[in-house]
């Protein structure tokens, strides 16, 4: 693979930049794989990524049934953060958190990580406690929040309306290093990287069926063909019902559609991503200039990809008593995704009842500040059978009562 650096553009800029090879191969299945990875998502190709970087294992391919990076990695509205509640969620996390904040010199590929902070706001006595609670436990987790006040919020968004008649601004759970980066760039540096260390990636290859022997997964039926491997990680967000569905087991899981919009484009008004639990709303500003909004999920379970208007008329609604200014902006785009959502609010990263066959989902509404850590986990859970950061997000613990219960810190779509 060729790096890219300011040198490498420099040279190809004298040459009509006739020399970059594609960032990652185009691929055609082989009969056998070690491992077969469903779902070119970011947690997909993360998987494979650090089963490739961590543990040496390249004869892998990552088959997705439409365009890498297509589900719910391109669609997401970027935020990371890793300041949850409960120890196993700070610890994956922040793991991940902090794996971006090395990402783009790892993958030589520039994921624009822009930690600029994350404040949530608190907008009612209750989440003012929750708030505190969180920003105690993430001390004794070593992950560095901290609860702030009204005035500390104004002054770190000026634009804000603090003194809103129905939700004013309490305080806020503020994250200095949390932030966003370009989600594309993050699947595309995963593919670019794993393309290089001889993987496929094979898009437009659906996978229809799991096939076993003995308990034992063999392979898979795709729309190119059957496919057999001796591991097999599925990694499909949404989608994974149906993916267990095949594999012969259930899963404690909803999919449902979460949208976002974007705004036109403004002048630099707020170098801050505020997510505002209360009214169900959340809030940044790109770098093209645009305003990034993303709201809450629909009410009912669905594959449409789409969203139901009445809920984009709510949250901007919402959104306007503590930004006034949203009033007078025009809506460029709008979107949605399929996020898949657990009881308590918690991912899956587990082996199943089918050996040899894996599952990474559960991420829902917050998966994408997630990408490495995962990866980096259930490429360690894949290739060694358990890893400490997988421990508590088994499929067993529904069967156990033993939940790692976020629904405070997850509540609301980030
Ligand atoms: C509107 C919206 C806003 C969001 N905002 C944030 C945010 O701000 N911060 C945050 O952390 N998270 C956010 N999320 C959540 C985040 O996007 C997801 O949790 C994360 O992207 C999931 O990644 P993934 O790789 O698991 O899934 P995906 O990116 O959905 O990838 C799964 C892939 O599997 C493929 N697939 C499915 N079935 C098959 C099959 N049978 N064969 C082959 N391939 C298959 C799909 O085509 C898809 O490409 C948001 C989500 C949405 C929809």
């Amino acid at each position: 693979m060729k790096r890219y650096s300011a040198f490498a553009i420099a040279k190809e800029a004298l040459r009509d930049h006739t020399g970059w090879d594609r960032a990652w191969r185009r691929a055609t299945p082989k009969k056998r794989y070690d491992v077969v990875i469903v779902g070119a998502g970011g947690h997909g190709l993360a998987t494979a990524y650090y089963l490739g970087k961590n543990f040496g294992i390249t004869n892998v391919a990552v088959l997705e049934k439409g365009w890498l990076g297509g589900g719910n990695t391109g669609r997401n509205t970027t935020i990371i953060r890793s300041n949850y509640l409960q120890d196993p969620s700070a610890a994956i996390y922040e793991k991940s958190r902090s794996l971006y904040e090395t990402m783009s010199q790892d993958l030589n590929y520039n994921v624009m990580f822009s930690p600029r902070g994350v404040m949530m706001l608190a907008q009612t006595e209750h989440e003012v406690r929750g708030f505190k609670r969180t920003a105690h436990a993430n001390a004794l987790q070593g992950v560095v929040t901290e609860f702030i006040s009204p005035a500390r919020v104004k002054q770190l968004v000026p634009i804000m309306n603090i003194d809103g008649p129905r939700y004013p601004v309490l305080g806020a759970l503020w994250q200095a290093r949390a932030g966003t980066a370009r989600h594309d760039a993050v699947a595309w540096g995963y593919a670019r990287a794993c393309s290089d260390m001889g993987m496929d990636i094979i898009q437009k290859c659906e996978v229809t069926g799991v096939q076993s022997d003995g308990g034992r997964v063999t392979g898979v039926s795709t729309t190119q063909g059957n496919i057999a491997c001796d591991k097999l990680g599925m990694v499909v967000a949404g989608h994974s019902g149906a993916l267990a569905d095949m594999a012969g087991f259930r899963l404690p899981i909803e999919s449902v559609a979460l949208q976002a919009l974007v705004s036109e484009p403004i002048k630099p008004c707020m170098d801050v991503v505020v997510m505002a639990n209360t009214v169900h709303g959340y809030l940044s500003q790109s770098d093209k200039g645009e305003m990034v909004i993303g709201g809450g999920t629909d009410g009912f379970n669905s594959y449409t990809q789409r969203g139901s208007f009445h809920h984009i008329e709510e949250t901007v609604r919402a959104l306007i008593e503590t930004f006034p200014m949203i009033s007078r902006l025009k809506m460029l785009r709008q979107w949605g995704g399929i996020v898949d959502i657990t009881g308590d609010r918690s991912p899956i990263l587990s082996k199943t009842p089918l050996g040899g066959c894996f599952i990474n989902c559960g991420w829902g509404t917050g998966g994408f500040k997630a990408i490495p850590g995962s990866g980096w986990a259930m490429a360690e859970l894949m290739a060694r059978g358990r890893s400490p950061l997988t421990d508590a997000f088994g499929l067993n613990r529904f069967r156990e009562g033993r939940f790692v219960d976020e629904s405070v810190a997850a509540g609301v779509a980030h």
